[in-house]
């Protein structure tokens, strides 16, 4: 079996570290990459300390869903790419592609979906799916997205899950073009959505715990930033976004955000902290308000968007790190200290 160099926790209080992995040879349909570059999600911090009460962690856990690689090998009927292609990897690396929603393209719903890490592995390589942080991995080549060519690829990297994850209920509410979009949390996800909502033509407000990060919100792309912690601040701001996207990773009290909306308005959730959030009955009645969900994005979706980002010159910001600082990554994104993505060059894995 070949194997692979990755980072992995092995329990939820570990330090993630050095191991080697199997990777399945690619059957007719797969793609083998060599990954150049992979983003660290807060969900990879999630699964890595078995945060998920509904997705208890299976040990050792590799993850790492934003992944961006060159093909190395091509299975006898891959028509799609070639060796050599620059390719992207986001959170799905299989669904059964027969049910309603993989005929709908909303594979992230399918029944049987295996996610990039801590799924069933169906190949029966190893008891789940290892994710990114490794060197290289095998997919079937449905799941191996085009990146553009114009776009510098440790920035792409984030697009595979921080990008379509904002991307998709932004596009699935309609038009932005002139409404007043919040979001909710400046981090990963949260910078996507400011770039997204400005792109789409929204008056694109962020809504932070955090007073520093004001000039970068603006410089982003915001044309106004909340501090949500000022009561004040928020009241005047109270039923007037049409649509708000809430990223945030911790605990929080969403009824403060439900009262920004204007009737008719959208909350869509899709941070995922493991809490469940109450939500004020009376919010939402007074003003018929609507709150959501949403996850990832399908997979011609997720091309959808990297094809926007090629168009509009669209990446995530990032700071480039090695492997080896992935610990202390954890500890910064807990502080929101990063602006506003890590993405790991894998090529330091090379020295382990
Ligand atoms: P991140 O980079 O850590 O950003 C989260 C942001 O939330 C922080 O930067 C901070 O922004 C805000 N925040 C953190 N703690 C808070 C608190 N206690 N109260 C209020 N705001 C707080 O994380 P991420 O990678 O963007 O991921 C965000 C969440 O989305 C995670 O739960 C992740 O698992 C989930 N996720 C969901 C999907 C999906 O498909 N639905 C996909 C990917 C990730 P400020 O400093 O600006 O306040
Ligand atoms: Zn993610």
């Amino acid at each position: 079996m070949p194997t692979a160099k990755a980072y992995a926790a092995s329990s939820p209080t570990s330090a993630l570290s050095h191991l080697s992995i199997p990777r399945r040879a690619p059957t007719d349909r797969d793609v083998e990459l060599d990954i150049l570059y992979c983003g660290v999600c807060h969900s990879d911090l999630h699964q890595a300390r078995n945060e998920w009460s509904a997705m208890p962690t299976v040990y050792p856990c590799v993850p790492g869903h934003e992944i961006v690689g060159r093909i190395t090998q091509v299975g006898s009927a891959v028509k799609k790419h070639k060796v050599g292609d620059i390719v992207g990897v986001g959170c799905l690396v299989g669904s059964d592609q027969s049910c309603p929603q993989c005929a709908a393209n909303l594979e992230q719903f399918c029944p049987h979906a295996t996610f990039t890490y801590n799924s069933p592995d169906k190949h029966g390589t190893a008891p789940v799916t290892y994710g990114g942080y490794s060197s290289s991995i095998v997919v079937d080549e449905h799941f191996a997205l085009t990146v553009p060519a114009n776009l510098s690829l440790p920035g792409v990297a984030p697009l595979l899950c921080a990008g379509i994850t904002t991307y998709s209920p932004m596009r699935r509410w309609g038009d932005l073009k002139g409404k007043k979009v919040g979001v909710v949390g400046l981090g990963g996800l949260g910078h996507m959505g400011v770039k997204f909502a400005h792109a789409f033509g929204a008056h694109t407000v962020v809504l932070s715990t955090s007073p520093k990060k004001k000039d970068a919100a603006l410089a982003l792309g915001a044309d106004e930033v909340i501090i949500s912690t000022d009561a004040n601040e928020m009241q005047r701001h109270a039923f007037s976004f049409d649509f708000i996207l809430d990223t945030v990773s911790a605990d929080h009290d969403i009824n403060a955000y439900l009262n920004l909306l204007k009737i008719d308005g959208t909350l869509t959730l899709v941070g995922a902290p493991d809490k469940p959030l109450p939500v004020s009955a009376f919010g939402l009645l007074f003003g018929r308000k609507r709150l959501a969900g949403s996850l990832i994005g399908g997979i011609a979706e997720t091309q959808e968007m990297l094809n926007f980002c090629g168009t509009h010159n669209i990446t995530s910001d990032v700071e480039i790190i090695p492997i080896q600082k992935i610990n202390e990554a954890y500890d910064r994104l807990l502080k929101s200290d990063v602006k506003y993505r890590f993405s790991i060059d894998m090529a330091s894995l090379k020295s382990e």
